[in-house]
């Protein structure tokens, strides 16, 4: 299996050129010009706001991209940049052997995967499927004994750093798989980030995002209280987020990410909360936690909160917010 992902690409590279030396349309121009001879295409499913920047990072690395993405506007970009846009999953696995998944959840990752026009269909001998979605861990395991079965090696690959990262290159991947083949996926995982983390079997991967994600809800949740609670004790909230960041309460929430409009500028918060990670996103992960909380006996008190407060926001019209929100949501609850 090894050999032949070694080999894998090297055949179908040069039936690229001559598209990948045609002048690319404008914004992306400069950055499919590098490299272009010596790499082969990779495949990249959903492009919504994390898949999007992370393909193009792919691209500046000189990787010809084969794209699809069940919202064909998601695709516009990189058809205007001259990469192949294709019209299902299985049209993607006939054309690269090498394919990165990014999509909401695990019900959307089972389709693109086992679907009707499902990457299964098609897949290639030897491929290399990498999961970037945060999904459920037993579905990671699924999908790796399907995949498997037809001779190809998937693993699970889910990234920490929100959107800022992924226009940066800054993500940080955890990854779970066979460890033979994790130098193939480190090889495109450091296009896309700073740090690639083997974490063990498939299914690990998951789990250590699971449980980021689950102190991040906290964090976040915390945070918006501590500076909804100051700022009606008077306080200027740049002058609270100064204090907590050089003192004991600073955390990623506080002092990368702040809440609160007018505190950080290129934050969610300083753009109504639009784009980053959405509310619904947050929730689905906590439910992803308390599964996985519930299957292993493991008592996540403040987890099983943050998860209901999440829900509740998606009750109140904040599921397509950035779940920051969460300090508005509290602005709007006052108390007697
Ligand atoms: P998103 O909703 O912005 O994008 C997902 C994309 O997948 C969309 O363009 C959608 O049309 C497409 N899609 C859905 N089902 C599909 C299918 N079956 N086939 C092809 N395309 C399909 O989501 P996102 O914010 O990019 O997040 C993607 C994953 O990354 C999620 O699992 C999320 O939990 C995780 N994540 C997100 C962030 C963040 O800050 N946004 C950070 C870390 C991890």
């Amino acid at each position: 299996m090894a050999a032949s992902l070694r080999l894998r690409g090297a055949a179908s590279g040069l039936r690229y050129w001559s598209r990948r030396l045609q002048p690319p349309a404008a914004s992306l121009a400069a950055v499919c010009s590098r490299s272009m001879a010596s790499k082969t295409p990779v495949g990249f499913i959903g492009l919504g706001n994390m898949g999007n920047p992370m393909a193009k990072n792919l691209m500046k690395h000189g990787y010809p991209l084969i794209v699809y993405d069940v919202f064909p506007d998601a695709c516009k970009e990189f058809q205007d940049a001259g990469e192949q846009v294709v019209s299902s999953p299985a049209d993607v696995a006939e054309k690269a052997d090498r394919i990165i998944t990014m999509l909401p959840t695990s019900i959307n990752a089972i389709e693109a995967y086992s679907g009707a026009n499902g990457i299964l269909k098609k897949v290639k001998k030897g491929s290399l499927l990498i999961d970037s979605s945060t999904i459920d861990p037993a579905v990671s395991k699924e999908l790796a004994k399907e995949v498997e079965k037809m001779g190809a090696v998937f693993m699970d690959a889910p990234v920490s750093g929100g959107v800022g990262a992924a226009r940066s290159g800054n993500l940080t991947f955890m990854v779970g798989g066979v460890e033979d083949e994790f130098a193939a996926a480190q090889e495109l995982l450091g296009c896309m980030g700073s740090s690639v983390v083997y974490c063990g079997a498939v299914g690990t991967g998951q789990a250590a995002k699971i449980c980021n994600n689950m102190l991040l809800a906290i964090s976040m949740i915390g945070t918006a209280e501590a500076m909804n609670l100051g700022i009606r004790l008077g306080l200027d909230p740049k002058l609270l987020a100064k204090i907590l960041n050089m003192s004991s309460g600073r955390c990623w929430s506080s002092d990368t990410y702040n809440p609160v409009p007018g505190v950080m500028d290129g934050v969610p918060s300083a753009n109504n909360y639009q784009g980053g990670f959405g509310t619904t996103l947050m929730a689905k992960d906590l439910g992803l936690a308390q599964d996985s909380a519930t299957s292993t006996k493991s008592p996540i008190l403040l987890g099983s909160l943050a998860h209901q407060i999440y829900r509740m926001m998606c009750a109140k019209g904040y599921s397509k917010k950035d779940f920051s929100s969460v300090f508005q949501f509290l602005r709007e609850e006052e108390t007697f």
